[in-house]
């Protein structure tokens, strides 16, 4: 099997340069000691272990943000003054009369406003849920709606394009907070900006005392039926954020970070504001669009040292060949990891060839909270495997039995699914107002992830498949229930099924099949219009990218539409097996 040795500049690093020993001496309450936690007992605030704790003496003056304005603009905050940023926020929650646990949610581009505002409402005891602001009206409505948002900070643009007409179907929401982005001189109606409120707040706050176990982030993860669920993470999720960065991307103190996920997926949050802040690194933030060229320089102009993006985005780059990286250096770069899908062994080398280092692949999920299996940076990679266990994490291969039971696979290699020890700091503590789901979750002592891996001889896992119909697109998890949703809302649609379908760039594309209601006819300007219709709903990342009108769709004796034949007749495999679905990527 092929390993990757490490270059030079890698081995310097070598934090976990024992894995074994570390491993057995390691538990989260030592990880719980590398944080500071509130003063006088006062409990565990992440605003507090990423922000206020480093905002005074030398650490003060280093840079927390260093942002990139998509038309050109740049922006330094010091650590001192996102302290100071984020206090006035949660002031304005507190002037607002806003309450402590309530929902504080956040639909805007990567613009500093965004970071202060997640910061801030940590601070104030909100929980926080940032949205992707590429989403529809329409996800936008059911994830207020579920969390039952009572705050809104977003652009006046995003607010007139996406919230101001589903504002109604929102009742809990008393406040929104908009940062103006358009040249219309009168804000929205309904609407109060950001601005003033923060420059007439106070910049002092004194966190109150904060239950390490108090929730903190609510973040929506897709389901296969149903709506999206609500996984809620505590405030000492922080002590995993902080670890698990430590040993998985090797990231430390006065590096410079850059996360490419944006907040509104949980990557953008636990990895994009609160692991490297809690670290005291140095956080690049570009509000642009995925661009080969750009991100090049921002990794060459920004020294960059350790860089986490996706594995769509490796292949973006990759499509442009590796001569456009190596006609810049990087001196400064040394760690590259990337998440959220399967991760190419091509792709690993390719960045030996454009960067000068591999690509370190690792494996988590919204509901983990953090990193938990992952190529890191002292050990050798093997291409294609998702690596080993992170220090505190227990991971194993089960099979389920019958009775509901699990057990180990019999045999190192035979696949099964991916479960975890629970205990973790960072495991999500519920799926909101859906206990019975969150109790499915689990069998013993296990967390099941409802993914299929192997583990080979040595340790290292593999990933196999998803056990269900949820679709990766581009990174992104997306519930075929929501898109079927959507579409049968369109007078022609009879019904729907919703699947991914393989694509050698985004890992898969959203594919709807449809069958008419009596009436209407197929046609092409009717596609288009399907097409349209969904795209205006959930927004470019969720929306169906092709849609099939059929006849009729195939569906179980109780009336389920058969998703994974309408995948198997995609993929032309044969109809009586499908259960080698999964492991099509
Ligand atoms: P999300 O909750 O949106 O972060 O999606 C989590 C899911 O993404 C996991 O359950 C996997 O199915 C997939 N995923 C995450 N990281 C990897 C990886 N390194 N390799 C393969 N699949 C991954």
């Amino acid at each position: 099997m092929e390993i990757l040795r490490k270059s030079r500049r890698e081995a310097q690093t070598a934090v976990l340069d024992d894995y074994p020993k570390t491993c057995a001496s390691f538990s989260w309450d030592e990880a719980r000691e590398w944080l500071d936690g509130l003063p006088d007992g006062g409990g565990l605030n992440i605003a507090h272990e990423a922000v206020d704790r480093h905002a005074f003496g030398e650490t003060g003056e280093r840079t927390a943000i260093h942002w990139l304005g998509k038309a050109g603009a740049r922006r330094e905050i010091s650590y001192r003054e996102l302290a100071a940023l984020s206090s006035r926020f949660a002031n304005v929650l507190d002037d607002l009369g806003v309450t402590h646990g309530a929902g504080v949610f956040l639909l805007a581009g990567r613009i500093p406003e965004l970071y202060l505002a997640a910061l801030g409402a940590l601070k104030h005891g909100a929980v926080v849920t940032p949205l992707f602001s590429a989403f529809g009206p329409e996800p936008i409505a059911t994830r207020m709606t579920l969390g039952e948002a009572r705050v809104l900070v977003t652009t006046t643009s995003l607010y007139r394009r996406k919230v101001a007409a589903i504002r109604d179907q929102l009742p809990c929401l008393e406040h929104v907070l908009v940062v103006r982005d358009d040249d219309l001189e009168a804000l929205p109606e309904g609407t109060q900006e950001l601005g003033p409120l923060l420059d007439s707040a106070s910049p002092d706050y004194v966190i109150p005392a904060t239950d390490p176990e108090q929730p903190a982030l609510l973040h929506f993860t897709s389901g296969t039926t149903g709506k999206p669920k609500g996984a809620v993470h505590v405030h000492q999720a922080v002590v995993a954020h902080h670890a698990t960065a430590r040993f998985a991307l090797d990231l430390r103190a006065g590096d410079v970070f850059w996360c490419t996920a944006d907040p509104g997926w949980v990557t953008g949050t636990s990895y994009g504001i609160i692991a490297p802040l809690s670290l005291g690194a140095t956080l690049v933030i570009d509000e642009a669009e995925f661009d080969a060229e750009r991100w090049y320089q921002i990794l060459e102009s920004e020294a960059v040292s350790v860089w986490y993006t996706a594995p769509t985005a490796v292949r973006m780059m990759m499509k442009g060949g590796s001569e456009n990286a190596r006609s810049r250096t990087y001196p400064s770069l040394r760690f590259i990891a990337s998440v959220g899908e399967p991760l190419n062994p091509q792709a690993v080398h390719w960045g030996v060839e454009a960067f000068g280092l591999p690509i370190h692949d690792n494996w988590w999920q919204t509901e983990t909270g953090g990193i938990m299996i992952a190529n890191f940076a002292s050990m050798a990679i093997r291409p294609g495997a998702m690596g080993k266990p992170l220090p505190g994490i227990e991971a194993a291969v089960l099979r389920r039995l019958p009775d509901g039971s699990v057990e180990p696979v019999d045999h190192h290699d035979d696949e099964g699914e991916l479960a975890l020890r629970v205990g973790w700091p960072s495991m999500f503590r519920g799926y909101l107002h859906e206990e019975a789901r969150y109790r499915r979750c689990f069998v013993d002592d296990w967390y099941l992830t409802g993914d299929l891996a192997r583990r080979d001889l040595d340790g290292y896992f593999w990933f196999v498949g998803r056990a269900d119909d949820m679709i990766k697109s581009a990174g992104h998890l997306i519930g075929p229930f929501e898109v079927e949703s959507a579409l049968m809302e369109h007078p022609a649609v009879a019904e729907v099924g919703v699947i991914g379908k393989p694509d050698p760039m985004i890992g898969e594309i959203v594919k709807a099949f449809v069958s008419l209601k009596p009436g209407h006819e197929p046609s092409e300007s009717l596609r288009r219009e399907l097409l349209g219709f969904a795209r205006q709903r959930l927004g470019p990342a969720v929306a169906p990218k092709e849609i099939d009108i059929q006849p009729s769709l195939p569906r179980t004796r109780s009336g389920k539409i058969m998703r994974r034949l309408l995948k198997a007749r995609e993929l032309g495999l044969p109809e009586g097996d499908t259960s080698t679905l999964e492991t099509i990527r």
